[in-house]
């Protein structure tokens, strides 16, 4: 199920939470709507739901307007960070519910819908807890049972909001791959929402970065983190170093020399050279001053659990974070005090905010 959402809009009061939104939602996809609390990521879920209507703009299912279409009717499946399981209800119950209210002309059998049941619990590997009760469940199980309950109705259309929010993080990861899996299985179009970057960029097909009720960029995981439309989405996607600079007759100026940056620089001025800490690249500082073009900083501290590296270094007077693997750690024999240049294999610039 394809979905084009044309320039929604939706205002509570006086206050715009969705302010002309468009957007292609491909079959079979899976979808991120990553953006800060209050973005509006919420609204534009309930409005594909059909649990909400737009003030203006359209939604439609495979180029069928859905205004007229009521939620139950649109074959969409939710799970929602706390879905009120039944609790007074099996976890086999809960499963069930959304087939045995369906119309009495479109309700399975009561033996079809038990071996739907059975099928759904051994796919999400509850298939042992389902006779127990929401309470004797852990977060991760509820969750599970949640989505159970979503697909029972054979949705073509997933739609997650936060599902993992309330899990700690051994359990949001572990859910995180499964539920990749069972999209991938179940050829749905899933659309899910949440404000975790690295969950977004890690599970999703593309990314739609949201703010202020906005689509600030749509892209595949790499195209957002390598190319972020601005320095919202460089900030928003994480690990990133701002270093105040200025930009000089149309040259990015740090302390003086030159950064080469990717795109547009802007107008002269201050500017924040924005620079993610793994295209901060170390060398061996030399006998006497500093190589040309290059800038001179002091290991402040070092973390080298794991495959990575990461290095706090002081760069006169400003932190910088940067990655770099182990194996080069070693060959330039970096610790705490030492020495080092540092340049930048990419950096953007955006003019300083007043
Ligand atoms: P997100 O899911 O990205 O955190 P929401 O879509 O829930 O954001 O909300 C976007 C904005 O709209 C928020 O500022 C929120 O307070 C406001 N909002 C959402 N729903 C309502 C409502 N029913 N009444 C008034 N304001 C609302
Ligand atoms: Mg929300």
């Amino acid at each position: 199920m394809a979905i084009e959402i044309r320039n929604v809009e939706k205002t509570f009061g006086a206050f715009t939470a969705l302010g002309g939104v468009s957007l292609d939602v491909r079959s079979g996809e899976l979808l991120a709507l990553l953006g800060p609390s209050g973005s509006g990521k919420t609204t534009l879920l309930r409005i594909i739901a059909g649990l909400d209507h737009a003030d203006a703009g359209e939604v439609s299912f495979d180029g069928q307007d859905t205004r007229d279409r009521a939620a139950r009717d649109r074959k969409v499946g939710f799970v929602f960070q706390h879905y009120a399981l039944f609790r007074h209800m099996t976890v086999f119950d809960n499963v069930a519910f959304g087939l045995r209210v369906k119309k009495k002309a479109e309700r399975p059998a009561e033996m079809d819908i038990r071996r739907r049941v059975d099928q759904l619990l051994t796919m999400v590997q509850l298939s042992h807890l389902a006779t127990r009760y929401p309470s004797q469940l852990s977060g991760g199980q509820r969750q599970r049972v949640a989505l159970a309950r979503a697909l029972a109705i054979e949705p073509k259309v997933l739609l997650l909001d936060e599902p993992f929010g309330a899990l700690d993080a051994k359990v949001r990861k572990d859910l995180r791959k499964w539920l990749r899996h069972l999209h991938d299985d179940m050829h749905i179009t899933s659309i899910f929402v949440t404000h975790d970057q690295e969950e977004a960029l890690e599970l999703a097909d593309r990314v739609v970065v949201m703010n202020h009720g906005q689509i600030i960029q749509v892209g595949t995981p790499a195209e957002v983190y390598d190319h972020p439309a601005d320095s919202f989405v460089f900030d928003f996607l994480g690990g990133v170093n701002r270093l105040n600079g200025v930009i000089e007759a149309g040259v990015a100026r740090l302390d003086g020399k030159a950064v080469r940056v990717d795109g547009a620089v802007g107008a002269d001025g201050p500017a924040v050279i924005y620079v993610r800490p793994h295209q901060v690249e170390l060398g061996v500082a030399p006998a006497e001053g500093v190589p040309e073009g290059k800038w001179s900083a002091r290991v402040s501290s070092l973390h080298a659990a794991g495959p990575v590296a990461r290095l706090e270094l002081d760069l006169a007077g400003r932190a910088l974070e940067a990655q770099l693997s182990r194996d080069r750690l070693s060959d330039l024999a970096l610790e705490v005090g030492s020495w080092c240049t540092v340049d930048f294999r990419h950096a953007r610039v955006f003019p300083a905010k007043s």
